[in-house]
Order: C-alpha cells, then sequence, then structure tokens
C-alpha cells in the first residue's frame, strides 16, 4: 500500500468495472484527496489564452496587451501559485524531496495531451544547480513523456 507524498495517509487505487476489466495495473495517486484539493487547479476555459493567467473570460489579459508578441510560444498554467503550491514548492525544489515529482505529473500528462504541442522542452537550469539540487525540478514532472533536449553550455 502505497502514502500521500505530502502527508503520508495511506492510499487505495479507486476500483471500478471498467479499471477491472482494463487488465491494467491499477493506478494508485500520488496524494490524498484532502491533499490535492489544497491545489488551486486554473479554470481551462476563463483564462488568458496568451499567459493562461485565470481572470473571469477568455480576453487576452492586460499585461499580455502591454508587452509586444515577440515571442511565439503560448505558456499555459495549470496552478494558482497559492499556499499550498509554495509549500510543495520549497519541499520539492528548495528541500529536494524528488519524490514528490508524482504529485503533478499527471495533470502535466493531461494537459500535454490536450493541448498537443509540437515539442516539449523541459527549460534547463544552470549546471551549477543541478550539481547541488541534483535534479531539473521540470524534468522530473515530465519523467514519462518524451521531451527534448535544449542543448546548453555552461558559464562561469
Ligand atoms: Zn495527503
Ligand atoms: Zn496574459
Amino acid at each position: 500500500m502505497s502514502a500521500c507524498l505530502l502527508c503520508g495517509t495511506p492510499l487505495t487505487a479507486p476500483i471500478s468495472l471498467t479499471t477491472l476489466l482494463s487488465f491494467r495495473p491499477l493506478k494508485v495517486p500520488a496524494t490524498c484527496q484532502r491533499c490535492w484539493r489544497r491545489f488551486s487547479v486554473i479554470d481551462l476555459v476563463n483564462r488568458c489564452p496568451k499567459c493562461g493567467r485565470q481572470q473571469g473570460d477568455t480576453d487576452v489579459c492586460g499585461d499580455c496587451l502591454r508587452w509586444p508578441a515577440s515571442s511565439p510560444f503560448v505558456n499555459q498554467t495549470l496552478f494558482t501559485y497559492n499556499d499550498a503550491l509554495q509549500d510543495f514548492m520549497l519541499q520539492y525544489k528548495f528541500r529536494g524531496d524528488y519524490r514528490l515529482r508524482h504529485v503533478f505529473q499527471e495533470a502535466f500528462k493531461t494537459a500535454i495531451r490536450r493541448a498537443t504541442p509540437d515539442l516539449v522542452v523541459p527549460i534547463p537550469i544552470h549546471p551549477t544547480t543541478l550539481a547541488s539540487r541534483g535534479f531539473n525540478q521540470v524534468a522530473g514532472f515530465l519523467e514519462d513523456v518524451q521531451v527534448a533536449e535544449l542543448l546548453t553550455t555552461a558559464t562561469s
């Protein structure tokens, strides 16, 4: 039996007839429902189409209108940066708890499937940071996703 990666509560996979008949391994979530509900999932309809900011409509937000559209990239934000996400990032990124990469892997996979991007590129981190942290936090979320690596050059 596995446990919630955030609070340690024992977890079980939800079993339905469809799940049983699929003959696939049971998928146990990475967190309990109580911990997951602390994260604020961004409504994919009412958001800025350029930067993904949560808002009351689907218009391009004021910030995106002010800044010139010089980039061909579109950002899609999946979660609001609330207290729960701040706690998560502290534990994952700054305290180096690499197990926590599983918390958002399904959310990333679902978003990537929905967006059907040409290319998925995790933003590289500086080699010094990589050496001290031991992992790229974004690549950890994309563990099961086919990604393209950006070529980086170390700067001194
Ligand atoms: Zn929990
Ligand atoms: Zn925007």
